[in-house]
């Protein structure tokens, strides 16, 4: 029996880990990648879970999806391939074995992440390319650059649409992320961005941007309100950022204190990591769709899962990835016990070595 969790707790419980030494996939599918907000998922095949009404679903054309309304988190994915039930759940949310198992199960070698599914349906390679095994799928057509970006979560009750840097999008205030200042090691006053540098903004110093700073994160509180092991942020101004709910046409500026914004969205306040942030997913699907500073919203962290890109899934024409660091990568071992921890911490490794 292993353990698993949500961010805020509220799917807590113990599973059954049906097929212990395989190998794990990752997941590029168009699909998952819409449903989560994030590049790739990853699974384990575990036996009927005891615990799920909690829980809200949403079913897909591959199956019902099971995640916590509270923080967002996926926790189960049940499929019906050709009348065999098939449950699963996020490896993001195991977190070890189970303390209560009066079985005792003796912990076995965790499974490795070994393979890439449905790299195709990225266009661009997707996160395969720089993680743990080289995909060599990947696509340089050139097109049109376009001036809007389409997002949209998976069951599209929530659609985005973001335009190019304009005049007002380097007048934005927002501290630095960690994704170039390091937390745990820079001034925290050199942190809070005094000399308004906009360094969402690409190229960097460029007279004329017209793409924005995207990264990779493996934090804790990423990991455990998404459900998998790495999440993409792309950082953008809110004011070229608008939101469509339901399928209207009628834009919805992202005003955070607009009534409209709080009664259509999910939203999160994790008490550890990142106090004074909030979390935003789709209340139908469970999408994560951004992140935000309670205080400085001006420029949001989006979900780059969501974004349609006719380029591919890294959306290249759009966003300028750091490529020399993944933000918080020692946290694939946090809040884990025992061999759980080992192939997470190996795929962050590789991701960190493969995005260089
Ligand atoms: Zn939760
Ligand atoms: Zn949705
Ligand atoms: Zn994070």
């Amino acid at each position: 029996l292993y353990s698993i969790t949500c961010h805020c707790g509220n799917a807590s419980q113990a599973v059954t880990i049906t097929h212990l030494g395989d190998e794990i996939a990752l997941c590029h599918k168009t699909e998952e990648r819409h449903i989560t907000g994030v590049l790739c998922t990853s699974y384990e095949t575990i036996d009927k879970p005891e615990k799920y009404d909690q829980l809200r679903q949403f079913t897909g054309s591959d199956g019902t999806r099971y995640w916590c309304g509270t923080c967002g988190c996926h926790v189960f994915l049940h499929e019906d391939k050709g009348g065999e039930s098939v449950w699963l759940v996020p490896t993001g949310t195991l977190i070890g074995l189970d303390t209560h198992d009066e079985k005792r199960t003796v912990e076995r070698m965790a499974n490795t992440y070994a393979c890439h599914n449905a790299v195709k349906s990225t266009v661009d390679g997707g996160l395969s390319s720089v993680s743990i095994v080289q995909s060599t799928h990947g696509s340089t057509s050139k097109g049109a650059q376009g001036d809007v970006l389409h997002l949209s979560c998976g069951c599209k009750k929530v659609q985005m649409r973001i335009t190019r840097p304009n005049n007002v999008s380097s007048s934005c205030r927002a501290k630095f992320p960690d994704l170039l200042m390091p937390y745990h090691s820079s001034d925290p006053l050199a942190v809070q961005n005094q000399g308004h540098k906009a360094w969402w903004l690409r190229p960097a110093d460029s007279s004329k941007p017209n793409k924005y700073l995207a990264g990779t994160c493996a934090c804790l509180t990423c990991r455990l309100t998404s459900g998998f092991e790495i999440q993409n942020w792309a950082f953008v101004p809110r004011t070229n950022t608008t939101l469509y709910f339901d399928g209207s046409k009628k834009p919805i500026p992202l005003d955070f204190n607009s009534l409209s914004v709080k009664t259509s969205l999910g939203t999160y306040q994790s008490s550890k990591g990142d106090i004074n942030a909030f979390r935003h997913f789709c209340l139908q699907c469970g999408a994560t769709l951004f992140w935000r500073d309670a205080y400085r919203t001006d420029v949001i962290d989006v979900s780059v899962g969501l974004m349609d890109a006719p380029e591919g899934a890294r959306a290249e024409r759009w966003l300028d990835w750091c490529t020399y660091r993944v933000s918080f990568s020692k946290d694939a071992a946090l809040g884990r016990t025992g061999k759980i921890a080992v192939p997470a911490k190996s795929l962050i490794q590789g991701l960190e070595e493969g995005i260089k």
